[in-house]
């Protein structure tokens, strides 16, 4: 390892070990754990062709996979070798790990699914594909300025990317725009190269690897030198920065839909590219196209990539001469659809002029799939082309073999709303398979000490089949296991509560106090207003009976908002003005503290995930389609406050009602409420420490320079209240309380966490492929 670090160092960087940097450390040891990786790689291929195997293909406009070297160290079983050669070489090992800058290329919760998928594929041994893009910027960086969130630009591109293989010779040209002659011929007015970009993922023990392929946009015209001769230099480049612009930066919403032309581009970009690929994979091993369904499962995540659909049957009707019904029965057969959301504003559909200006032969062909749908259908009321949109989860449904909700609860609720009338249409197409997270980044690497303590008693079977965590319940009844449990949780707040003391300036926090963390996308359905106002009361209380024995906490907030999501970025504006307040109050200060943390991306929920006590999960009932943050929590041996919603669900039956802290309306309950004339104030009215907090924002007691500033968010809560704040309020607040109760009696907590993470082990994403194996894709594994 020491000589591969060495060889990489002095022939891949280019420097000595005198003169080189951190970052050049860094990408010799990504090189040489990268080397390790070929040989698996290129042999995961071989045996995939050998077999005839079925491929599977997930298409995602988001893979948010962080940072990747600790993660190939950590499959590969490496990470002594590792640390004892970098030791060897005068470097440390955790330094070079953190020099490695998050690939961010997702938002949240859809594109970290994505990644754990993959990594699960690989160590499962399912051929599979990661297709996405390989956008320059992701998603920006969050710095917090005056309390208020500032969004700048994301750089991950501008070093080179350790892991990635250029593949120049893989590339295909993406027309837009133009026009269509003789019903099929489309000549497109525009187009771009998409060229790949591959990065191996390496499951469990490095014994199967993946490809993940990102499409980047090249320019088709070359740099036009007579213009630029002329002195026109920006028209000379222009065909340049047209193509760049595509694969430029990641949309940075995931839950509301602006029906933007570029995001359309980006979208037809990565599937047809991805598509035309999969085609030629498939023909350069089987020449029949009628066997694509046997060889061939397509999934997509979300319907970003719904125009593969169109595009598949464009391709094999247009381009392979196939006639129309044959290639949408292919296409039919091949593709499944994942819907990871029922907001109404996120549902995705395309004014059908941009639609048609963009993709006219696509238009077309939706066209005749609505025809051919609606005629073998007579009772049907709606169609993929309504109302001058083009809808794409109608698209995506009657595109798919399967369509899947992401938790028990959200697949009935997919049922009985948006997808009603498709249901009882086709009442077999719709599957559940509730998400998971891979336990090797989960629980192995991001909380060694628990991991550690897990392996003393078990052994490592568990980190490939998590279910075995159920073997730790006997050892409950040892107190020195108990003992060490609770130790592995005080070293992680330990640790963490030193680096934020460092780094958050009013801050003392003391690993003493319950760390009660929620870590997610900053959005109205999630309710952060909820979590800070509930904070607020707590300190009034507090302030009122300071010597009433409370139970200390540290209130840790981090997440990103949108930046056009006026309502959230407020919501982080207040979070940080009550934590100001709060944490300079004397008399509260060492019974509460309030921190919000920058820049929340998959680095920073590796830190914080292993040291929380308390999992806040408390989106309004029917709006969190999963979530996977709560299954993380539970796994680290944290206990979730929440409500009936997502996966929340599902982890409350596994852990067991006692060791979960259930709170609010269930989603007939939301219902009902929201019908209620003047819902919000009743709740406000009928609770009089709410109504005391609400009125702190109200009147500037957090915003004393500004008093008026935060009574949008209170007027908000007190009047239309669609997320239902105030009517859970009072019951979170009991919930709250309860928990103070519970902690209060470390023992027993301790005994409650370890449970949580002995019973987690069903959320394991492995869990999850095996179920979209074996009810959606029709696989089978090579390992
Ligand atoms: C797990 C994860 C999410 C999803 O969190 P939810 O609480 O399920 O919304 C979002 N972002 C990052 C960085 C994650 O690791």
């Amino acid at each position: 390892m020491k000589d591969a670090i060495g060889r990489h160092l002095s022939y891949s960087i280019g420097k000595t070990p005198g003169a080189a940097t951190l970052r050049d450390w860094r990408m010799a040891v990504s090189l040489a754990i990268r080397d390790r990786m070929a040989d698996a790689w290129f042999a995961s291929t071989r045996r995939t062709y050998e077999a005839g195997a079925k491929r599977v293909y997930y298409l995602s406009m988001e893979f948010l996979v962080g940072r990747l070297l600790e993660d190939g160290i950590v499959n590969l079983r490496l990470e002594e070798r590792v640390s004892e050669a970098l030791a060897e070489l005068g470097q440390d090992y955790a330094e070079v790990i953190a020099d490695e800058p998050d690939a961010a290329l997702g938002n949240g919760g859809l594109g970290r699914l994505a990644a754990c998928y993959l990594e699960s594929m690989s160590t499962l041994g399912c051929p599979a594909y990661g297709y996405g893009i390989r956008y320059e910027h992701g998603l920006f960086r969050q710095q917090i300025v005056d309390g208020r969130q500032v969004e700048r630009p994301e750089t991950w591109l501008q070093q080179p990317h350790a892991w990635e293989f250029e593949r120049p010779e893989s590339r295909y040209e993406i027309g837009f725009g133009g026009s269509v002659r003789d019903g099929t011929v489309w000549t497109p007015g525009e187009s771009v190269w998409a060229e790949a970009f591959d990065t191996p993922v390496a499951g469990w023990n490095g014994r199967w690897v993946n490809t993940l392929r990102l499409w980047s946009a090249k320019p088709t015209e070359p740099f036009d030198l007579d213009r630029f001769n002329r002195g026109e230099y920006a028209a000379a480049a222009e065909s340049e920065a047209l193509a760049r612009t595509i694969s430029r930066v990641l949309y940075p919403d995931d839950t509301t839909e602006q029906g933007k032309e570029l995001r359309l581009k980006q979208e037809y970009f990565f599937s047809a590219a991805s598509i035309r690929d999969i085609l030629r994979r498939f023909e350069s091993q089987f020449s029949d196209l009628r066997q694509l369904p046997e060889k061939v499962a397509i999934q997509l995540n979300d319907t970003h990539p719904a125009i593969a659909g169109p595009e598949l049957v464009r391709l094999l009707c247009d381009e392979k001469g196939l006639d129309f019904d044959e290639a949408l029965q292919i296409a039919q057969g091949t593709l499944n659809y994942t819907n990871h959301t029922l907001l109404p504003e996120a549902l995705e559909h395309w004014p059908e002029g941009l639609f048609g200006r963009l993709l006219p032969r696509h238009l077309a062909i939706i066209d005749r799939i609505d025809h051919a749908h609606a005629k073998a259908n007579p009772s049907r009321t709606s169609s993929v082309r309504d109302h001058g949109q083009v809808k794409m989860g109608e698209l995506s449904f009657i595109m798919a073999n399967r369509v899947n909700g992401v938790s028990a609860l959200h697949t009935e609720l997919m049922k009985s709303t948006v997808f009603a009338e498709l249901h009882r249409l086709h009442p077999e197409r719709i599957v559940n398979q509730t998400n998971g997270v891979t336990p090797r980044r989960w629980l192995l690497s991001c909380n060694r000490r628990l991991s550690t303590l897990i392996e003393e008693r078990l052994g490592l079977g568990w980190v490939d089949d998590l279910e075995q965590l159920h073997d730790l319940e006997p050892h409950l009844d040892d107190p020195a296991f108990l003992d060490a449990y609770a130790a592995a949780k005080t070293a992680n707040k330990a640790d963490l509560a030193d680096w934020m003391n460092r780094t958050q300036e009013g801050l003392t926090a003391d690993p003493a106090m319950m760390f009660d963390v929620q870590i997610k996308r900053i959005h109205e359905y999630k309710r952060q207003h909820l979590n800070i106002l509930e904070t607020i009361a707590l300190w009034q209380a507090m302030r009122d009976a300071p010597n009433a024995g409370w139970t200390p906490r540290l209130k840790l907030f981090a997440g990103k908002a949108a930046p056009g999501y006026v309502f959230a970025k407020e919501i982080i504006h207040l979070i940080n003005a009550v934590a100001k307040v709060v944490n300079a109050d004397k008399i509260t200060n060492k019974m509460l503290q309030v921190a919000f943390l920058p820049n929340y991306n998959v680095s920073l929920a590796e830190k914080l995930i292993p040291a929380a006590d308390l999992s806040e999960q408390i989106s309004t009932a029917g709006k969190e389609a999963s979530g996977t943050g709560n299954m993380k929590f539970a796994l680290n041996g944290a206990l979730t406050i929440g409500t009936l919603d997502g996966a929340n669900v599902e982890i409350r039956d596994r852990v067991g009602a006692e060791n979960f802290f259930l709170f609010g309306m269930t989603t007939d309950e939301v219902d009902q409420r929201r019908a209620i004339p003047d819902h919000a104030a009743k709740a406000v009215e009928a609770d009089s420490r709410l109504a005391r907090a609400l009125a702190a924002v109200r009147d500037g007691r957090f915003s004393p320079e500004d008093p008026g500033l935060f009574r949008g968010i209170a007027d908000n809560i007190s009047g239309p209240d669609y997320f239902l704040v105030a009517s859970d309020f009072s019951d979170y607040w009991r919930a709250q309380r309860e928990v103070d109760g519970a902690f209060a009696n470390a023992g027993d907590w301790t005994r409650r966490a370890a449970l949580n993470t002995a019973r987690s082990g069903w959320f394991s994403s492995d869990r999850a492929i095996r179920g979209y194996l074996d009810d959606i894709w029709g696989a089978e594994t090579l390992l």
